[in-house]
C-alpha cells in the first residue's frame, strides 16, 4: 500500500534543510517514507492527496509524560513539586486504580497527542501505589488501539517516597513516617523480574511500541537497582531515563544524601552514557552539563510542567553549548495540564529569552523544532526512525492546512510553527504509514464514547480520591518546612529567575 503526498510545502527536519520549508512530492510506501523528491512517478495503485495547499512535517515526540496524571488536568495550583506529589502521588491509603481506567487514561493522553500533532511519546509509567504487569498491559493496549508511537516504561523506585525527601527524621513526626513507610518497597530482583516479563510480553508490539528502562530518580533507587537497570538498558538499547535535579530541593538532597550533585552520583555508578536522559535537569552545576555533553545525554526539557511546579528554568543555551542533546516533553496531565506539545514548543521557544539580556543566545525557532523533533527522537533511542521527513523514516507526519487563520497570512514558516500554531491547523495526522486523526478526530477510537466513560468511572474515582487527598494533606506542614529549608540553602546555583537574596529572607 502506498501514498502519495503530491507537492507539499515540506518542514522535513533532516539534516540539510531542518526547518527551512520546500516543495516537495513525499512517498509513503508501507509504513516507510521511501522518496522525497518533486514530481515523483506515480506507483500503481498509490493514492494520490493533492497537498497544494498543505503544509508536511514530521510528528513531534513528546520525550517526557505520565499517563498516570490524566485524570488530574485542572485539579491543583501553586504547589512545588514535593507538595505537589503528596496530591498526585499520594503515599497514604490509596487503592490502585482499575485497568479499564488506566486503559481509558492512557486513551485519553493519545487522543491529546495525535490530535495536537504528537505521534510518538515517552509514558513513564507510574502506578500509585504499586504496579502490576497487567495494569501495563492496559496502558500498552490503550496506545496500540489508538494508533500513536509509544515508549512506555515501567515504574521502578525502589525507596518510599518519604525516604526521597531530606530531613524527614527531624522534621515529619514519626507516627506519620512510621505510617509512611508501612508498605515496604519492592526488591531490586522484583524489578528486574517485572521488566524482562514486560520486554517480553510488550516490547516491539504493533511494530511502534517499546517497553524502555526508567529509574525514577537517583533518590529514589537504590544503587543497586540502579546498576541492574543500566545493564537492561545496555541489553534492549532502550533509552535510560530518569528524573534528575527538577528542583532546588533535589540539589539539596544530592548533598544530604551523597555529598556530591546527582550528576555526579549517577556518574560514580556508570550509568551516565548517551542512552541517558535526564529529565528536567535544571539544577544542574556547569561541571554537570559539562559531563552531560561529555557523555552525549539528553534533557528532556518540560517547560510549562516547569513553571507551573515553580522548578526552575532549565539551562537552555548551556545544554546546548556543551553538546547536549534536548527534547521537549509536556511532563504529566497534572503538572502541564494536558498534553499538547505546540503548547509546549512556543513555551520553549519563550521561556529562555526572560533569563538573559543576550538576545542571539534565546532559543531559535529552528532549534526548538529540531528538539521536539529530532532531539525526542534521539532521546527515544529512535534517532534514525522518526523525527525526520527524509527516505526510510517511519511515516510519521503531520499536514497543516496553509489556508487556515494561523497561516494567514504566511510568513516565515517555521517561526509560524513556533508561535502562532496550536493545532488548529492540523487536518491530518499519519503513524506508520496510516491515518490516525483526520479533521481532528482519533479515527481509531470512538472518541465520544470514550469521554462519556471518563467522565463515568473517572467521576467516581475522583469522588473517593479527594478523601485519599485530605489523608495526605496531615504531611503537607512538614514538607512545606522542608521545602522552605532547601529553598533557604545554598547551593552555589540558582535557577529561579528572581535573584536569591529577593526571597530567601521571606521564607
Ligand atoms: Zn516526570
Amino acid at each position: 500500500m502506498s501514498t502519495l503526498f503530491r507537492n507539499a510545502l515540506v518542514v522535513a527536519m533532516d539534516d540539510t534543510n531542518r526547518s527551512r520549508p520546500f516543495r516537495s512530492d513525499v512517498l509513503v510506501v508501507g509504513d516507510r517514507i521511501t522518496a522525497v523528491a518533486p514530481d515523483l512517478p506515480v506507483p500503481d495503485g498509490a493514492e494520490i492527496i493533492d497537498c497544494t495547499h498543505r503544509l508536511l512535517m514530521p510528528g513531534l515526540v513528546n520525550a517526557h509524560v505520565h499517563s498516570w496524571e490524566a485524570l488530574f488536568k485542572g485539579r491543583y495550583d501553586n504547589l512545588p513539586l514535593e507538595l505537589w506529589m503528596l496530591l498526585s502521588y499520594p503515599i497514604l491509603g490509596l487503592e490502585p486504580m482499575s485497568e479499564r481506567l488506566i486503559y481509558l487514561r492512557t486513551l485519553l493522553v493519545g487522543m491529546e497527542s495525535l490530535r495536537n500533532g504528537a505521534t510518538c511519546l515517552l509514558d513513564d509509567v507510574i502506578e500509585s501505589p504499586t504496579q502490576s504487569l497487567t495494569a501495563l498491559e492496559a496502558v500498552f493496549r490503550g496506545y496500540e488501539d489508538i494508533g500513536i508511537r509509544a515508549n512506555c516504561s515501567g515504574n521502578i523506585v525502589n525507596r518510599r517516597y518519604i525516604d526521597t525527601i531530606p530531613f524527614v527524621d527531624e522534621m515529619v513526626p514519626a507516627e506519620l513516617v512510621t505510617e509512611a513507610r508501612a508498605v515496604a518497597p519492592r526488591t531490586t530482583e522484583d524489578y528486574v523480574q517485572f521488566s524482562k516479563e514486560a520486554l517480553t510480553r510488550f516490547d516491539g508490539r504493533a511494530g511502534r511500541l517499546r517497553y524502555v528502562i526508567a529509574p525514577s530518580g537517583p533518590q529514589r533507587c537504590t544503587e543497586e537497582l540502579f546498576v541492574a537497570a543500566n545493564e537492561l538498558s545496555r541489553e534492549h538499547d532502550t533509552t535510560f531515563h530518569v528524573h534528575v535535579l527538577e528542583t532546588k530541593m533535589q540539589a539539596v538532597t544530592g548533598r544530604e544524601f551523597y555529598g556530591s550533585t546527582l550528576v555526579e552520583y549517577l556518574d560514580s555508578l556508570g550509568v551516565l552514557t548517551d542512552r541517558a536522559t535526564l529529565a528536567h535537569g535544571i539544577w544542574l552545576t556547569d561541571s554537570d552539563i559539562e559531563r552531560l555533553g561529555a557523555v552525549g545525554a539528553s534533557v528532556a526539557h518540560n517547560p510549562i510542567s516547569n513553571l507551573k511546579l515553580g522548578s526552575g528554568i532549565a539551562p537552555w543555551r548551556a545544554l546546548l553549548d556543551a553538546g547536549v542533546n534536548i527534547g521537549l516533553g509536556s511532563d504529566g496531565l497534572s503538572s502541564n495540564d494536558s498534553a499538547r506539545m505546540f503548547d509546549v514548543v512556543k513555551s520553549a521557544a519563550l521561556l529562555h529569552k526572560v533569563t538573559q539580556p543576550d538576545f542571539e543566545a534565546w532559543p531559535t525557532a529552528d532549534e526548538v523544532l529540531w528538539a521536539a523533533t529530532r532531539g525526542g527522537a534521539r532521546s527515544a533511542r529512535l534517532a534514525d526512525q522518526v523525527g525526520a521527513i527524509a527516505p526510510g523514516r517511519k511515516a510519521d507526519l503531520v499536514m497543516l492546512d496553509l489556508n487556515a487563520l494561523n497561516f494567514t497570512p504566511a510568513n516565515d514558516v517555521a517561526r509560524h510553527l513556533v508561535y502562532v500554531e496550536n493545532g488548529d491547523s492540523i487536518t491530518e495526522v499519519w503513524v506508520n504509514g496510516e491515518v490516525v486523526v483526520r479533521d481532528g478526530r482519533c479515527l481509531h477510537i470512538d472518541e465520544d464514547a470514550v469521554l462519556a466513560e471518563v467522565r463515568e468511572l473517572g467521576g467516581e474515582y475522583l469522588h473517593r480520591y479527594a478523601e485519599i487527598e485530605q489523608r495526605n494533606h496531615a504531611l503537607m506542614p512538614h514538607f512545606r518546612a522542608i521545602y522552605q529549608r532547601c529553598c533557604r540553602e545554598a547551593v552555589g546555583i540558582n535557577r529561579f529567575s528572581d535573584d536569591e537574596r529577593a526571597w530567601v529572607g521571606v521564607l
